[in-house]
C-alpha cells in the first residue's frame, strides 16, 4: 500500500480521519506505523498528501491529513476486454489501474464461459476492490468506471460501438497479418483484448472492420500480461 486511499466518509473532522478495518490492519501489521509518523494518503477522487499518525489502537488508527498534491495524469486509453476468468480479472483490474486505465468495458464473446458472469469477482464490491488496490499501488485518486456487458459480442459492438469507441482503435490480436503494436501513442487509444481462447474469425472479421489488428510479437501471452505489455507500449 503506497497510498492511504481516504473516503469522505472516514473524515471525523476538517483534517482528521479515522480508519479501521483493512487499512487499520494494513497499517499496523503490515507498514507498523507508529504516532507521529507521516503516511501518504489521498482522498478518493480528490488531492493527495501526508497524514501524521495521531494514535493507533486494535481498532482504528487516527491520522491529521494535509491534502496538497493533484493525482497523476491518467492514461488516455479506453480498455475493452473479453472477460477473462475471475483470477485474471482480478489482475488486470488491478494492474491496468496502476498503470492508469480510467475506463473498462467487459463483454462476452464466443470464447468467453458464460460462467464467468456471474463469478463473484465480477460483483461490483469485488471490481471495487481491486481498482483501490491498483489505485494505493500507484498513488493515485482516481476511480476507473467499468462496463459489464453480457449480451452477445455482435450485439454488443452494434448497440455500443458508437459511444464507446475515441481516438485510434486497436485490437491486440497475436496471429499472422497483425501489425506491430505502436508505441507512444499521442492521443485517445480504444484497445481491445481478447479472451484466453482468442477471437473467432466471424469476430477477427468484424473487428478489422473497426480498428487494426496489432501484435507484440509471435508470444502468446496470458491475457493479464499481455495488458501489462501493451500498456506499457502504448503509454
Ligand atoms: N490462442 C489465442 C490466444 C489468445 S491470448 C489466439 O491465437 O488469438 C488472449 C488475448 O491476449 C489475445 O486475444 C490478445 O488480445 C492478447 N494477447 C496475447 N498475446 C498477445 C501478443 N503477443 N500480442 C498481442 N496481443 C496478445
Amino acid at each position: 500500500m503506497n497510498l492511504v486511499l481516504l473516503d469522505p466518509a472516514d473524515f471525523i473532522a476538517g483534517g482528521r480521519v479515522v480508519l479501521q478495518g483493512r487499512r487499520h490492519a494494513h497499517l499496523r501489521q503490515v507498514v507498523k506505523v507508529a504516532p507521529g509518523e507521516p503516511l501518504r494518503v489521498g482522498l478518493l477522487g480528490g488531492k493527495l498528501g501526508t497524514g501524521t499518525v495521531l494514535a493507533i489502537d486494535d481498532q482504528q488508527i487516527e491520522l491529521a491529513v494535509e491534502l496538497v498534491d493533484d493525482p497523476p495524469p491518467p492514461l488516455p486509453i479506453t480498455m475493452l476486454l473479453a472477460l477473462p476468468r475471475p483470477h485474471s480479472l482480478r489482475k488486470v483490474l488491478q494492474q491496468a489501474t496502476a498503470m492508469g486505465v480510467k475506463r473498462f468495458v467487459l463483454f462476452a464473446c464466443a470464447r468467453v464461459e458464460p460462467s464467468f458472469f456471474t463469478a463473484s469477482a465480477i460483483r461490483p464490491a469485488a471490481i471495487d476492490e481491486d481498482l483501490r488496490l491498483g489505485l494505493e499501488q500507484a498513488r493515485d485518486t482516481v476511480l476507473p468506471q467499468v462496463e459489464v456487458h453480457a449480451q452477445r459480442f455482435h450485439r454488443f459492438l452494434g448497440e455500443r460501438w458508437s459511444e464507446l469507441a475515441s481516438g485510434q482503435v486497436l485490437i491486440a490480436h497475436p496471429e499472422p497479418g497483425a501489425s506491430p503494436c505502436p508505441r507512444a501513442v499521442a492521443g485517445p487509444v480504444t484497445l481491445v483484448v481478447g479472451p484466453e481462447g482468442g477471437f473467432v474469425p466471424a469476430e477477427v472479421d468484424r473487428l478489422r472492420e473497426l480498428g487494426t489488428l496489432v501484435d507484440l510479437g509471435p508470444r502468446i501471452l496470458r491475457v493479464e500480461t499481455a495488458v501489462v505489455a501493451l500498456l506499457a507500449r502504448l503509454g
